[in-house]
C-alpha cells in the first residue's frame, strides 16, 4: 500500500496530541504560488523535505526512513521536540503517561499513549522514561531525541527554512518542484513537501495597550515574582489555567477572562479544552475565594490603560460590567494561543488544501505521492 495513505491511517487513531499541531503542521502542498520562467539554482535536492523536527516530523521521517525514500527533516533548532524545550511553561505535560492497562494487546496500549511515537522498537516508548502520569516536559523532549537517533532519522539541525515557493518542472508529474532557502541563503529542492512546523506564534489581539501585558510565552514561571500581586490572565484554556495554577498560592487575585464559556475536557471529550490537572482556580472561584472566572469578548474597542503602574482593562462588553473586574491589576498576562507561522512561504497564503486536509483535524496526503 501507498506510503503515506498508510501512515495517515495508522497515525492519526493514535496520536491525539500531535494533531494539534498537525492540524495545519502536516500538510502536503501539491500547489503553491508558481513563480512560472523563473529558474533557481539549488544545492541540495531530495524527494521528501519535511520541515520541522517536532513529533509529526519525526514520525512521517519515520515512515519514509524505513520505506527507504530519499528525504531530509530541517529543524531550525538544534534538538528534536524543540516545542517542549519551553512549553508547556511550568513544564508538566497534559498528555497522559498510562503506563499499564492489564492489557497485551499493543494497539490497545498504543491508543492509551498519548505520547509515544508508532515505531518498531518496542523500548522506544514513553513509559520507559517516566513512571509519571503526567511527565515532566524535558521528559519527551530527551524522548524525541532518542526517537530520532535511534531510528536514525536524517535531520539537519539549525536549518530554519524559508522563502518556500514552487518552480516550474516539466520532468515530474506535478510540473513543479518545491525550492526554499536556510538562514544563510543555502537552496534546497523537493519534488514532495510536508511542513510540520507547527503552532508557536502567539496569537496578539490588536487593542489600545496590548504592549502593556505580557504573555504566555515569555511570563516569567517563578511564582514569588507574583508575591501580592493582582493578576489578570487574558485567556481560559489550558495555558491560561497552567498560568493561574502556578501562582495563585502567591496573588492576591488571579482573574481571568475569554469570550467562551470554560469548556471541560471531561465534558466534551476534547484533549484540548481545559484539563483537570490544570483546573485548581476553577475549585477556589467556585468556592468563593477572590479568584474570579468572566466572559468578555476582546473585541478592537477594547483598551487596557495604564495608571500609576497598575493596569485597567476597559472593554465595550456589557457583560464584562462586573464591580470584581473594575479593579486595576498589577500584571496582565495573554495566554491566547498560538497561530501558524505563514511567513515562512516566499507568498504567505492561506495554503490551498485537498482530499483530507479540508477537515482540519486530518493530514492531507496526496495519493500519488510517490
Ligand atoms: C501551551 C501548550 C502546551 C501543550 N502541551 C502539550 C502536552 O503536554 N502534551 C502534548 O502531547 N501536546 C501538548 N501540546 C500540543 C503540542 O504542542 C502539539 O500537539 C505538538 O507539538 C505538535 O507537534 P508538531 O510536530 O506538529 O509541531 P511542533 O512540536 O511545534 O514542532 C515543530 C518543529 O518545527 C520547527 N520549525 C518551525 N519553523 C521552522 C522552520 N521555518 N524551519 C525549520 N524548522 C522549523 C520547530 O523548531 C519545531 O521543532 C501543547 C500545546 C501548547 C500550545
Amino acid at each position: 500500500m501507498d506510503l503515506v495513505r498508510t501512515l495517515t491511517m495508522q497515525f492519526f487513531p493514535k496520536r491525539i496530541f500531535i494533531q494539534f499541531g498537525t492540524i495545519f503542521a502536516l500538510l502536503v502542498f501539491n500547489s503553491l504560488t508558481k513563480v512560472d520562467g523563473q529558474t533557481q539554482q539549488t544545492s541540495s535536492h531530495h524527494d521528501y523535505c519535511i520541515i520541522g523536527a517536532g513529533p509529526s516530523g519525526l514520525q512521517m521521517g519515520y515512515f519514509l526512513e524505513k520505506s527507504g525514500r530519499d528525504y531530509i527533516i530541517f529543524e531550525r533548532t538544534n534538538t528534536s521536540g524543540n516545542f517542549f524545550t519551553k512549553y508547556p511553561r511550568h513544564r508538566t505535560l497534559i498528555s497522559i503517561n498510562k503506563r499499564n492497562t492489564g492489557r497485551t494487546n499493543k494497539e490497545f496500549n498504543m491508543r492509551h499513549d498519548w505520547n509515544s511515537l508508532l515505531s518498531d522498537k518496542e523500548h522506544l516508548k514513553l513509559r520507559y522514561y517516566s513512571k509519571e502520569m503526567f511527565p515532566h516536559a524535558d521528559v519527551l523532549v530527551k524522548y524525541l531525541s532518542d526517537f530520532q537517533r535511534m531510528n536514525n532519522l536524517n535531520v539537519q539541525f539549525n536549518a530554519e527554512m524559508s522563502n518556500i515557493q514552487t518552480v516550474r518542472n516539466d520532468s515530474v508529474k506535478e510540473k513543479h518542484t518545491f525550492t526554499m532557502s536556510d538562514q544563510y541563503n543555502n537552496k534546497y529542492a523537493c519534488r514532495w513537501l510536508i511542513v510540520a512546523t507547527g503552532l508557536w506564534k502567539p496569537n496578539i489581539p490588536k487593542f489600545d495597550g496590548i504592549e502593556l501585558t505580557q504573555g504566555y510565552e515569555s511570563i516569567s514561571i517563578n511564582a514569588d515574582d507574583f508575591e501580592g500581586k493582582s493578576v489578570l490572565i487574558l485567556g481560559r484554556g489550558n495555558s491560561a489555567f497552567e498560568t493561574a495554577n502556578a501562582i495563585y498560592g502567591a496573588t492576591n487575585v488571579v482573574h481571568m477572562i475569554a469570550r467562551s464559556r470554560v469548556r471541560l475536557a471531561w465534558a466534551t471529550h476534547y484533549v484540548g479544552d481545559l484539563r483537570a490537572v490544570n483546573n485548581g482556580v476553577l475549585d477556589t472561584y467556585q468556592l468563593k475565594s477572590l479568584d474570579g472566572i468572566a466572559e468578555a469578548f476582546l473585541s478592537d474597542e477594547t483598551k487596557l490603560m495604564s495608571k500609576n503602574g497598575k493596569y485597567q482593562l476597559v472593554t465595550d462588553d456589557e457583560f464584562f460590567d462586573n464591580f470584581a473586574f473594575r479593579e486595576s491589576y498589577d500584571v496582565i498576562i495573554r495566554c491566547l494561543g498560538f497561530t501558524f507561522d505563514d511567513e515562512l512561504f516566499y507568498n504567505p497564503y492561506s495554503p490551498p488544501l485537498f482530499g483530507m486536509a479540508q477537515s482540519w483535524k486530518r493530514m492531507a496526503i496526496c495519493e500519488n505521492a510517490g
